[in-house]
């Protein structure tokens, strides 16, 4: 027990690590921080938090952080340390310099679901009004953007249909692709209480999470599917639910196209989807697949929870369609206790894809060829805006590559640890003449960066972060940013180097455009935050005090669409070589590349990534328990150590990626979604072997 003596006050903030989005009260003690503790009227978790959360504010005094500006001519040279004006003028000259020789679409930028949705917004007006481009770009594109697709098509606009509290009235879950315990801790909680109280769980993942065989929760069934058969087995489902004249068609007559739907059952009903065709691909059981079909479509309210497990695939996008269709078929959207619920990594996916960040929408997912919805913009911006969709990031690295993309503004993001294919990142980054890093730490990336602008931590600035449920949360400025400014002022300082008349002053301002300019937004100011807590979008004339379900009489797009789901195996194939699957995820006490998270306390659990293996698997090869081995795919290979379980089945793989020195990316492919270029980050065909280690 710690004892902080009194704080003199505190301040209600938000958790910067998960889609959870926890409300957190920052005690303190003059300007000293002592102590986060969860806050009880969050609407979000409701006085609970995870270990990540409590120990966030380690990283924000975190000795590594770096206050103050750098540039350098080029990436081998030293650094040098210059006054904010200085590492501004140098930053916008080269940039200009570069769009007068090679033109304006050969600089962009990557923002990061980290960043605050005002931060996120300003961003992409950057890109639009300063650049004059669409070269706009987020990391989302590497984890959600399948969510983006898939939704927007099926239902209308890309979000998950539920609220948290929505989990208490569900009688049968379908958890896909997601690892709530130890992804998203505080929701799992939630999830857990309903499931003891009766609710029934499904399980479809390759691996045998926490949820399937957890001290006090059981799932009624697990579906262990081989790594990028998602497809398969949601269509399956779908096989046995039309085939078994399940579906509710009360709702499907009134809430979708019928046309579409009579194509879609006459696909799913096809004998090549049956659970026995559907075993041979899958290895899931066929009677495993109709006892859970049955259990969804005739066991009361039903709701699917997905994570990147579904996304993160090259056919990312076709699995939530399919999601989506499942739940079209069985009526269950529209009211508490059901719905499509992606659970979002990042505590801001949803906002930065919200805010317009991807290069083919502008704020509140319109796309920028519409010419109305661009006007409105240009009459308040004062600019012509660019018609055309920018680069994605694979895009923008390929440019690069190749000579024509030569500028790049990256933002609390450090894609050369994050994104697929290392090596080809590297060479993207190194063909560039202006690499800007604006991140609190010198990360990987930045060590391809010609400037640095240090970063502000989540304590240290206003502005806010919309989690998975679109409740849109106060981030509120605990202390001065130690470097200075705050994120959206430098940002602002850069744009107005650049040329911009930009004069906000606080975020606040920011929060009036986006309402002004985006429909679903158009309710929302710092005022009703603080008079209500939080607010879930769509917040506007027609639903002032939010929305906590979606699609309650009609959806988004009008009818509902149903889209046949056509599996295509992944071109990532096993073999003589490569004879294992890998696929990853996470830990409770880490998040993500660890960068923030191996900067706190929580380093005290996590010291290293292992490698899941099968007993047989391990046998056949002559690893034991902590051995080093090597894991080689057709990309590249790394080290660690190995742990037998068989919470992976035989002929699959499993490892975190917190650590860098486990460098999981430069293992995987370049392969990805069709739809959205996201990557397929969850299947790699691969090769374990003893080895001495690193
Ligand atoms: Fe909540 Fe997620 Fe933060 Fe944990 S990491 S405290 S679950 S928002």
């Amino acid at each position: 027990i710690i004892d902080i003596g009194t704080p003199s006050h505190s301040v209600i903030t938000t958790c910067a690590y998960c889609g959870v989005g926890c409300s957190f009260k920052a005690e303190m003690r003059g300007d000293e921080l002592v102590r986060m503790t969860p806050y009880k009227h969050g609407k979000a978790n409701r006085g609970h938090s995870c270990v990540k959360g409590r120990f966030a504010y380690g990283y924000a005094s975190h000795k590594d952080r770096i206050l103050n500006p750098m540039i350098r001519e080029n990436i081998n040279d030293p650094w040098q340390e210059v006054s904010w004006p200085e590492a501004m003028e140098f930053a916008a000259n080269r940039m200009k310099g570069i769009q007068e020789k090679y033109g304006r679409q050969s600089v962009g930028v990557i923002t990061s679901s980290r960043c605050t949705n005002e931060e996120a917004y300003l961003v992409q007006k950057l890109t639009r009004a300063v650049f004059m481009n669409n070269n706009t770009d987020t990391c989302a594109r590497v984890c959600h953007s399948p969510t983006g697709y898939g939704l927007g098509q099926t239902f209308g606009t890309s979000a998950g249909t539920q609220d948290f509290d929505s989990v208490e009235h569900t009688d049968v879950v379908i958890v896909i692709g997601a690892n709530p315990t130890d992804g998203h801790p505080v929701f799992a909680s939630r999830l857990k209480k309903r499931l003891r109280k009766g609710a029934k769980l499904i399980v479809i993942d390759p691996r045998r999470i926490d949820l399937v065989d957890s001290p006090h929760v059981k799932a009624a069934h697990h579906l262990p599917l081989r790594p990028g058969t998602n497809v398969a087995v949601v269509t399956a489902l779908a096989h046995v639910i039309v085939t078994e004249g399940l579906m509710d068609e009360a709702f499907i007559r009134e809430r979708c196209d019928w046309d579409e739907f009579q194509d879609y059952a006459e696909f799913v009903s096809q004998p090549n989807h049956s659970p026995e065709a559907t075993e041979l691909l899958t290895g899931v059981k066929a009677d495993e697949l109709r006892a859970a079909a049955r259990l969804y479509a005739t066991g009361g309210n039903g709701a699917i929870y997905y994570g990147l497990g579904v996304t993160e695939h090259s056919q990312g996008s076709t699995t939530v369609i399919g999601i989506a269709n499942l739940a079209m078929l069985t009526g269950n959207i529209g009211r508490p206790g059901v719905g499509v619920n992606p659970l979002r990594g990042q505590n801001n996916v949803q906002g930065s894809c919200d805010m317009g960040s991807f290069p083919h929408e502008l704020p509140g997912y319109r796309h920028v060829k519409n010419d109305a919805v661009r006007s409105v913009f240009e009459d308040l911006w004062g600019v012509k805006i660019d018609n055309e969709p920018g680069l994605r990031i694979p895009n923008m690295l390929d440019a690069a590559v190749e000579g024509t993309f030569k500028g790049l503004y990256c933002q609390g993001e450090d894609i050369l640890q994050s994104d697929p294919d290392t090596k080809h990142v590297a060479a993207g980054l190194a063909a560039m003449e202006c690499v800007i890093v604006h991140d609190l730490f010198l990360n990987e990336t930045a060590n391809y960066a010609h400037v640095f602008f240090p970063g502000s931590s989540f304590l240290e600035k206003d502005g806010t972060f919309t989690n998975a449920e679109r409740r849109i949360n106060r981030v509120r400025k605990v202390m001065a940013p130690r470097q200075g400014y705050a994120d959206w002022e430098v940002t602002q300082l850069f744009a107005q180097a650049m040329g911009a008349n930009w004069t906000y002053t606080h975020p606040s301002q920011i929060m009036d455009e986006i309402a002004l300019l985006t429909p679903s937004f158009a309710g929302v100011s710092y005022e009703k935050l603080e008079e209500m807590g939080s607010v879930q979008w769509p917040c506007n004339e027609a639903s002032p005090e939010g929305t906590p379900l979606m699609h309650i009489d009609g959806f988004v797009r009008g009818k509902g669409k149903f889209i046949r789901t056509e599996y295509v195996a992944t071109d990532e194939r096993t073999g003589p070589r490569f004879p294992l699957l890998l696929t990853t995820g996470r830990i409770l006490s880490q998040y993500n590349v660890g960068a923030q998270t191996r900067r706190t306390a929580n380093v005290i659990w996590h010291d290293e990534d292992l490698l899941e293996i099968h007993p047989h698997d391990a046998e056949v090869r002559g690893v034991k328990e902590g051995d080093w081995v090597r894991l080689a795919s057709r990309s590249g290979d790394t080290s660690l150590r190995a742990t037998l379980t068989d919470r992976v089945s035989p002929g699959v793989v499993y490892t975190t990626f917190h650590h860098p020195d486990t460098q999981a990316n430069v293992i995987t492919t370049d392969f990805s979604d069709w739809a959205t270029n996201c990557p397929e980050y969850k299947v790699t065909a691969v090769q374990v072997s003893p080895s001495n280690g690193p």
